[in-house]
């Protein structure tokens, strides 16, 4: 009998998950199929429920990062590391696959994850082409899918534990430019936000405030090394005095968005010094408008404002690097709830749509 592997199916926005049976892939050459041992579970995911991105192919089999080994090859793959990808080895994967280095984006813009080829694993590829998503038994590596091994360096719980909200985060920081000393403001802190605070300080930022609503992430974004934070209990303006307070009154040198509320856009230019950075990583998903005063907000304070989108394979590779070097002190693993098989995915998608989780694990 045909070997068959069961996945977690988003039919359609709004529906239930299905557990499906899917055929074990014929491998085409380069291709590779791993056997999962880790996905996550996201607010994209929480969005992609809800059919709140555009152009997606439902039905689909969510979890875009991902941890698993490898079950079968076909042809021989080298990592850009030039290591052979072989049976057994642990690996995760860049999600993004099928940038074309061939467009405009890609070619004269050099903004590869604006091409509008790139497809990404668990987001725009359909269940109907196969186990192109993490919430599965198995995962089949197209050829040319960047894997990249985990070393024993590396527990992979910790790497899933920061997951794609490590990557995210890394490319935020990398765009913010943040220099040795400087304060650092982090607006929001779920999974995104509580690894931007974790990368600022490894940069050596010197001030890094956190600010959010949740108690709990406030409290665990100090252990991920926020020096100071903001709760939203307090009113707009008390958090403006106290960001005076911290930073006699010049306001932050960076600011980073990353809650996906629009009015932290318009406050995080706020809290900017003058000449400052504002980067916005927030806003995965259109979650409204709000009044920007041009005068008061950009032009007269100089500020330099940079939206931040999906991310590339050196940002990927150089988290993993960043997991096996500081994952035995900064707590990724701790940020993630796990949740035992794909039955449970279902819990693990509601706990972080209600925000008791900062981040899910499913175990599979
Ligand atoms: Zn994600
Ligand atoms: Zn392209």
């Amino acid at each position: 009998m045909a070997k068959t592997y069961q996945a977690a199916v988003f039919p359609a926005p709004n529906v239930p998950i299905e557990i499906r049976e899917f055929p074990e892939p014929e491998l085409e050459q380069g291709a590779a199929l791993l056997r999962t041992m880790y996905s996550e579970v996201c607010g994209t995911d929480v969005h992609l429920h809800h059919g709140k991105l555009s152009d997606v192919p439902y039905p689909i089999i969510p979890g875009h990062v991902s941890v698993g080994a490898v079950a079968k090859t076909r042809g021989k793959i080298k990592t850009v590391q030039g290591d052979y990808i072989k049976e057994g080895d642990v690996v995760t994967f860049l999600d993004v696959h099928e940038t074309c280095y061939n467009c405009y984006y890609c070619l004269v813009a050099d903004q590869p994850t604006r091409c509008p080829h790139r497809r990404v694993y668990g987001i725009t590829y359909s269940a109907n082409d196969g186990l192109l998503g993490g919430w599965s038994e198995a995962i089949y590596m197209k050829p040319g899918v960047k894997m990249i091994h985990i070393s024993k360096e590396l527990a992979p719980e910790t790497f899933i534990g920061g997951g794609c909200g490590l990557v995210t985060a890394l490319h935020a920081v990398d765009m913010a430019g943040v220099r040795l000393g400087e304060s650092v403001a982090v607006m929001g802190v779920g999974p995104v936000g509580q690894s931007v605070v974790a990368l600022a300080s490894l940069s050596g930022a010197g001030e890094i405030v956190a600010v959010d609503g949740v108690a709990d992430r406030l409290a665990f974004a100090r252990k991920m090394g926020a020096t100071q934070t903001i709760s939203l209990d307090l009113s707009k303006k008390e958090r403006l005095s106290r960001a005076h307070e911290l930073t006699r009154s010049r306001g932050f040198d960076v600011v980073i968005e990353a809650s996906g509320h629009p009015a932290a856009v318009s406050e995080a230019l706020d809290l900017v010094r003058d000449g400052g950075r504002v980067i916005v990583c927030g806003h995965y998903t259109d979650n409204g408008s709000v009044e920007i005063h041009p005068h008061w907000q950009i032009n007269r304070k100089h500020v330099e404002l940079r939206g931040c989108w999906g991310s590339r394979y050196e940002h990927f590779h150089r988290a993993v690097e960043i997991g096996a070097r500081w994952g035995a002190t900064t707590p990724w693993r701790a940020m993630a709830h796990p949740y035992e098989g794909l039955s449970a995915v279902s819990d693990a998608l509601d706990a972080v749509e209600r925000r008791t989780a900062v981040k899910a694990v499913v175990h599979i």
